[in-house]
């Protein structure tokens, strides 16, 4: 089995090695993955610059190509042009933070994982939950048993899942849970810090809380301790809107 491992956290993230070093069994795997942190990149993609690769050794146990570019650039470029064969597999992660959410939406992990199952490859995201010991090692070992579960038949071609890792320590995770995404809106906030000049100058606040929950979500299994697993697609047409707006009279464009 060919794998592409991919991160948004930059090729040197110690996140992307363990889990390199937990499916290196599998299969041959291939790594291609930005130069520098791309978190919160999402779908973005290199356009109108060129990208410059460049072989990278990683932990002093194996090479990979740093990307000049985004997450969704890397799996591009090595499915179009880096890899001899096309992959069978697309592993993104294991990003440092959750990926639940809303902030689903502008994670570049599971964008990375998205631009795979695009391209009809079975792609899994992984992300570990911040906050803790962000023990990678043994994330990497929970995350290749969700794995191998996932490739006992389940996951299809062109399929894309998203895996949360809960904290680790005590009795976490407690569990595996199959959940939806929420798409409560997450409470926010900027930090103002006016330039010399009078400009307005924001920052993103690193804290957030998630809103609340009218059911079981990645949000609230994740927090309870579970291995979340969602699996998401591509596809943001609303099919029951289809019929509501298909009934407007159009009429004839003007001319
Ligand atoms: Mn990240």
């Amino acid at each position: 089995m060919n794998i592409l491992l991919v991160n948004d956290d930059g090729i040197l993230a110690p996140g992307l090695a363990a889990l390199h070093e937990a499916v290196r069994e599998l299969g041959t795997v291939s790594v291609v993955a930005p130069d520098s942190p791309q978190s919160a990149a999402a779908r973005s993609i290199t356009l109108h610059v060129p990208m410059v690769c460049q072989q990278v050794h990683v932990d002093g146990r194996f090479w990979g190509t740093g990307v000049g570019g985004r997450p969704a650039d890397c799996v591009k470029l090595a499915v179009r042009e880096l890899l001899g064969q096309r992959p069978d597999l697309v592993l993104s992660g294991i990003n440092a933070g959750a990926n639940v959410g809303v902030n689903i939406f502008y994670s570049g992990t599971v964008a990375a994982a998205a631009e795979g199952a695009l391209l009809g490859i079975p792609s899994v995201a992984f992300s570990l939950q911040g906050g803790g010991e962000m023990d990678f090692r043994r994330a990497a070992g929970h995350c290749r048993w969700v794995l191998q579960r996932l490739l006992e038949g389940v996951l299809q071609p062109g399929e894309l899942v998203n895996v949360n890792i809960p904290m680790l320590g005590g009795p976490r995770p407690c569990g595996v849970k199959v959940v939806p995404q929420s798409t409560a809106a997450i409470t926010e906030s900027y930090s103002r810090k006016d330039g010399p000049d009078g400009q307005a100058v924001f920052q993103l606040r690193e804290h957030f809380d998630y809103g609340p929950e009218q059911s079981e979500t990645d949000v609230t299994a994740l927090e309870e301790g579970y291995i979340t697993v969602t699996p998401l697609k591509s596809d943001l047409t609303d099919r029951l809107r289809m019929g509501h707006y298909s009934g407007v009279r159009w009429g004839n464009p003007p001319s």
